[in-house]
């Protein structure tokens, strides 16, 4: 059995939150979100909310370095220990660097990176539904435009240094939500992680 050390990349609006949390949670790993972390910090309104406020509703990047921390204090947490599930980070080659330097110091690396790949139409269509039912600052017209901007530009190339290493599963994240997860488990259980 191989350790469940998991990515899911996708562009905003693949879905990915959604099939990330139903597959940690077969698996019985925590799903870490970047994105979770600072929206429920903006929420509380914290030190950390305040700082990345504006940067996430303006559909910007949070800097690097205080995203790697926080997702190294995340991941050192007891219940990471067995296995994790990552989405939205690392979301450029920066961080892919500084995940790399972490886990290597524990002995550890990536086994598998989930590509959620979804048509530019269908994301922004869903992007545009999400914005109507839930209301998120960023899901406005300009910011979705610089985010899928930011994906195609930063993120897509981090597939590639992850394609090299043999640890990428593309995945059709068009489908019913059953389906997609299905889709993503039989993946895995190829590389031998399953419950
Ligand atoms: P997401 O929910 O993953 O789309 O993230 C929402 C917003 O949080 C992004 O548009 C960024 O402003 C910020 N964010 C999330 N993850 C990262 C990351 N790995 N690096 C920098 N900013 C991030």
């Amino acid at each position: 059995m191989t350790a469940a050390r998991l990515l899911i990349v996708g562009p905003q609006g693949s879905g990915k939150g959604t099939q990330g949390v139903r597959i940690a949670g077969a698996l019985g790993i925590p799903a870490v979100s970047t994105g979770d972390v600072f929206r429920s910090n903006v929420a509380e309104g914290t030190e950390l909310g305040t700082q990345v406020k504006a940067i996430i509703d303006a559909g910007d990047l949070v800097p690097d370095e205080l995203t790697s921390a926080i997702v190294r204090d995340r991941l050192e947490q007891a219940d990471a220990a067995p296995g994790f599930l990552l989405d939205g980070y690392p979301r450029n080659l920066g961080q892919v660097g500084d995940l790399d330097a972490f886990l290597s110091g524990r002995g550890e690396e990536l086994t598998a990176v989930i590509e959620l790949v979804v048509p530019r139409e269908e994301s922004i269509a869903r992007l545009s539904k999400r914005a109507a039912e839930q209301g998120r600052a960023d899901d406005n017209e300009e910011s979705i435009a610089k985010r899928l901007a930011i994906y195609e530009r930063e993120t897509a190339p981090i597939l590639d240094v992850f394609r090299e290493r043999g640890i990428v599963d593309e995945v059709d994240g068009v489908g019913s939500l059953d389906e997609i997860t299905e889709r993503i488990t039989a993946a895995l259980a190829a590389r031998g992680i399953t419950a």
